[in-house]
């Protein structure tokens, strides 16, 4: 038995050493990550999965990752493909455990069996729409239905009839034999099987009923012998069913704990809403970089690291909240800071020719990759006649604020040489179109001999080797805090933010950036934290996606600071329950 003192206790963690002390199970910890194969796994699920299987390498146990195939009409092999990607990105490995609740369909249908014969679920052949109308409310017992007492031999054959494919979809169903008053609904006979003539993406047309996820979780768990199923709260009103099949059944009965599922500001959380999101073309895809899917978030750049640190740092809570997005954005801006190789990029260029440089020379000025870790080393970028800046660093007539470039006025580029702007070109529309610029000699490398004082210092990239590439940026997919989605097309799409994606062409960066790897990631000096598009981008057509901007805002978030101008909206996210 080991723990990690260093690990931050929560009310899960102290249950399972409470439990190890006292060799509750033997001394044995075994949990599982069991998603359901019909969407991509987002951000929250990775809250799950890193509570799954942190806490089995921090006491010594084991993690199964399962998957919850109960639905055929649902799920894909895309899905499962997606999932395992994404766990294993994340930094989990499951070893030799990897398993599916079809594996256990035959030992389903034996307990159902099991329970048919002790009189506890009969075959019921009422309607979906009557067995809901015999559910009852919240404040309303429901009513037995007409064939709650079919004798126990009738029940076996229909049931073995159902299996064999002799009735049609909807004409029965399997039911627990529990109690139609129960105050929880779920104890009110809920179904275990129904017929489904659908091909499953494991067990073919094998079978023609299919257990509930209700029938299968707990369950799956049991056979697994899981110790500690943990699950969001909402299956909290599930527990008492769950308890009662372990107990009827006489099975190994795992303790489930529920924990609150992480919501997250300007983002929605849910497959049915990342689903209508795809299916709408709202987003490219699932792994759109907007999307606050694993694989959107990897797309986009984000590090494993910065997400299991974030995982870390929100904590479990027995009571639904909403995480800010700037403390998840904050984790990646540490991660990012510390990794990435600085290089330069200018998104909007503007070109400048430097009139007292010599035509066709080239300098090689050595760079260091970052300011702080030399381990990340240095690279030589070229300095020639004709360079870009960004259009944004020159103005004709600044305000007095303005340290950057404007006629007359002197700057510093980074890495090389000061220059002068003496005069301004436009074309035909009155644009600008170059600046004419002279550069003294003498400030080879950021200083002069007679260390006059330069305010503002610009980064370039010079004409001659630029190369050219398409630019992403994002913003959040919904327009407010706390967004509200509303049932239908309508209100779903006024909630987004129509300016979540701006693309920008004919950005000039580093030619050595030409060799990045699909995924690499780097900081373009002042702009933010940049990486190659994994889909889109190649040698002859590079694109990056900004994968956040170098301002952090969480410290404002946390003082609970209204931000200049006084968005009163960006207050304390209120818990909900
Ligand atoms: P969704 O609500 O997004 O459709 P789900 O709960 O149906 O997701 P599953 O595939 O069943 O998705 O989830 C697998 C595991 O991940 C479950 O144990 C579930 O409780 C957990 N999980 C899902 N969403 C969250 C979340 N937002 N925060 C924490 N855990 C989550
Ligand atoms: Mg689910």
């Amino acid at each position: 038995m080991t723990s990690a003192p260093e690990q931050r206790m929560d009310f899960i963690r102290e249950i399972i050493a409470e439990d190890l002390r006292r060799g509750t199970w033997g001394g044995r910890v075994h949990t599982r990550f069991p998603p359901e194969p019909n969407g991509y796994l987002h951000i929250g699920h990775a809250k799950s999965i890193c509570l799954n299987f942190g806490i089995a390498t921090e006491f010594g146990g084991k993690c199964n990752l399962r998957l919850d195939d109960t639905n055929p009409m649902k799920e894909e092999e895309e899905y499962v493909a997606s999932i395992k990607e994404d766990v294993r990105w994340l930094g989990f490995d499951w070893e030799d455990r990897e398993y599916y609740a079809s594996d256990y369909f035959d030992q389903l249908y034996g307990y159902a069996l099991a329970l048919i014969r002790k009189g506890k679920a009969y075959v019921d052949s009422l309607t979906a729409e009557e067995i809901r109308q015999h559910r009852g409310t919240l404040t309303e017992p429901g009513r037995n239905s007409p064939y709650r007492d079919r004798t126990v031999e009738e029940n076996l054959d229909l049931f073995r009839r159902m299996g064999e494919g002799e009735f049609e979809e909807g004409t029965h169903t399997l039911r627990a034999k529990i109690d139609m008053a129960s105050g929880n609904l779920n104890l009110r006979d809920p179904v275990l099987y129904r017929i489904m003539k659908s091909f499953h993406h494991r067990t073919g047309d094998r079978w023609k009923v299919y257990p509930m996820y209700d029938f299968a979780h707990g369950q799956s768990d049991s056979i697994e012998g899981i110790t500690h199923s943990l699950c969001t709260l909402e299956f909290e009103d599930h527990r008492p069913l769950y308890d009662w099949f372990l107990e009827e059944l006489g099975i190994h009965h795992p303790r489930q704990i529920e924990f609150a599922r992480l919501n997250l500001t300007y983002t929605a959380l849910s497959k049915r809403r990342l689903l209508r999101l795809v299916n709408e073309g709202h987003v490219s895809g699932w792994d759109d970089p907007r999307m606050p899917t694993l694989s959107g978030m990897r797309r986009r750049g984000y590090t494993p690291e910065s997400i299991r640190r974030f995982c870390d740092l929100i904590g479990l809570a027995k009571k639904n909240s909403t995480a800010e997005i700037e403390l998840l954005e904050h984790c990646l801006r540490e991660d990012l800071n510390r990794t990435t190789r600085r290089t330069m990029a200018v998104l909007d260029p503007l070109r400048v020719v430097i009139e007292n440089y010599p035509e066709g020379k080239v300098e090689w000025f050595e760079a260091d990759n970052h300011p702080d870790d030399p381990s990340l080393g240095t690279r030589k970028i070229p300095f020639s006649r004709e360079i870009f800046i960004e259009r944004d660093d020159f103005m004709e007539a600044p305000p007095k604020k303005f340290f950057r470039l404007s006629p007359g006025r002197e700057v510093r580029l980074k890495h090389t040489y000061y220059i002068t702007c003496t005069s301004v070109e436009r074309d035909t529309d009155g644009r600008i179109s170059t600046l004419r610029c002279m550069y003294d000699p003498e400030s080879r490398g950021g200083s002069t001999p007679d260390g006059r004082k330069i305010k503002g210092t610009l980064h370039w990239v010079s004409a001659l080797h630029a190369a050219q590439a398409q630019v992403r940026l994002y913003d959040y997919l919904f327009k407010d805090k706390e967004p509200d989605f509303g049932d239908n097309q309508e209100s779903f799409a006024r909630a987004l933010n129509s300016n979540s994606l701006k693309v920008l062409t004919g950005c000039m960066v580093e030619q050595a950036l030409r060799e990045a790897g699909p995924g690499s990631r780097f900081q373009f000096l002042r702009h933010g934290y940049f990486c190659v598009d994994r889909r889109d981008s190649s040698q002859e057509g590079l694109v990056f996606n900004r994968t956040i901007t170098l301002r952090d805002s969480w410290a404002r978030v946390q003082a609970q600071e209204p931000p200049p101008g006084g968005d009163t909206q960006r207050g304390k996210v209120s818990s909900k329950t």
